[in-house]
């Protein structure tokens, strides 16, 4: 970790999605795995410092372009992201991003950054990280179902950091489970393509849903889930948008990000809003259990929280001095005199 060198104060680092991609194969994808979820849990670890709020959400009928900011006091960050389901069918990406942090002194951006790249990264992170604390002792085997953009990602982040061993893919696409085994096929785990999700949850301890799909969608109907597993809930992010069954959150000792979005947007939308939840903040700092019990039936209802990316980019802020994956952008206008903005444009024009 070397930080940024100095330069001029108006030009802002910027990470496109190419030097990304570099950062990641430059610092290996399971060590920056790790990496994230250590910032991840830091920030987590502080997290009474934060400004909070749910995220600004603006819906259409086809998805949702959203806004995620949060501040520490000294550094402040958002982040752009959209939802549109639909999208792979004309090509597209269901999740873009990108983001930026910037200096809360002097409120000048430090950083801009893709974050495509990134929030997969960060989302899999967060649930390897929850995992560590909440799936059952000695959890080798996950069901993935879903096996889109984010899929892969996913299992290799259980793999880094919770000691998955096997996983077992399905996705209604044949073709979307075939994808996420190629990638998959020796990165060091055992990768098993099925062809119904009842298949793809034989022996497994870790059940991963990550689908896109703009309802009340039912990938796990109450009967399919036995006692004793954990449920890493990905996909159901948005009002109207979930995966599980009410049946299967009634049975769940349930925990969350920041519960005020999470109502908002999670499972639990489905849930009178006083349902009891645990926020993992507590659990990773030592307020409260994670779990307890070995029959219990553990739910992470990830929807992503403003913090997470706020980490991350901390986490590519500290770890991009002294390479080259970044450019530096005219991104702020710079006068000589700072009040003579007028005449710095003037001078543009001879
Ligand atoms: P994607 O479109 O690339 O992949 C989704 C996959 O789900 C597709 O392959 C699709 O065929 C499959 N699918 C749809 N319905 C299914 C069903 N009934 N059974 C099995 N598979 C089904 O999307 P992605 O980028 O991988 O994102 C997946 C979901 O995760 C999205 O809903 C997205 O909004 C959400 N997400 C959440 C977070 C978070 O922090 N919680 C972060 C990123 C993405």
């Amino acid at each position: 970790m070397t930080a940024l060198p100095p330069s001029d104060k108006a030009l802002v680092p910027f990470v496109s999605v190419e030097n990304m991609m570099k950062l990641v194969h430059h610092i290996g994808i399971e060590e920056m795995l790790r990496g994230l979820a250590d910032y991840i849990e830091a920030d987590f670890r502080r997290w009474d410092l934060f400004d909070k709020t749910p995220r600004v959400a603006s819906h259409s009928a086809e998805g949702v372009i959203e806004l995620m900011p949060t501040s520490d006091g000294e550094v402040y960050g958002f982040k752009y992201v959209n939802g549109h389901p639909k999208n792979t069918k004309s090509g597209l990406q269901t999740v873009t991003a990108f983001g930026l942090l910037a200096d809360v002194g002097n409120g000048y951006p430090v950083l801009l950054s893709e974050m495509t790249v990134l929030t997969a990264l960060r989302t899999a992170a967060t649930s390897a990280l929850v995992a560590r604390y909440l799936a059952p002792k000695g959890a080798d085997t996950m069901a993935m179902i879903g096996a889109g953009a984010q899929s892969e990602f996913q299992s290799l982040a259980m793999k880094a950091l919770a000691g998955l061993k096997s996983v077992r893919l399905y996705d209604i696409d044949p073709a979307a489970t075939e994808k996420a085994a190629r990638n998959l096929a020796g990165m060091g785990l055992e990768v098993v393509a099925c062809t119904s999700p009842e298949e793809s949850m034989e022996g497994a301890q870790i059940i991963t849903t990550c689908t896109a799909d703009k309802q009340y969608a039912t990938i796990l109907t109450d009967n399919m889930v036995g006692e004793g597993v954990h449920i890493n809930a990905i996909g159901g992010d948005c009002p109207g948008k979930t995966e599980l069954a009410p049946g299967v959150l009634h049975r769940s000792s349930i925990f969350v990000e920041y519960p005020e979005q999470t109502r908002i947007e999670g499972e639990i939308q489905q849930l009178a809003p006083d349902h009891p939840v645990t926020e993992l903040w507590r659990v990773m700092a030592g307020e409260a259990p994670g779990r307890t019990d070995a029959r219990q039936i553990t739910l992470f209802d990830s929807v992503g929280f403003a913090i997470e990316d706020f980490s991350a980019l901390r986490y590519i802020r500290d770890h991009i001095g002294g390479t080259d994956y970044y450019l530096e952008l005219d991104l702020l206008a710079d006068p000589d005199d700072p009040r003579d903005l007028f005449g710095m444009l003037q001078r543009a024009g001879n």
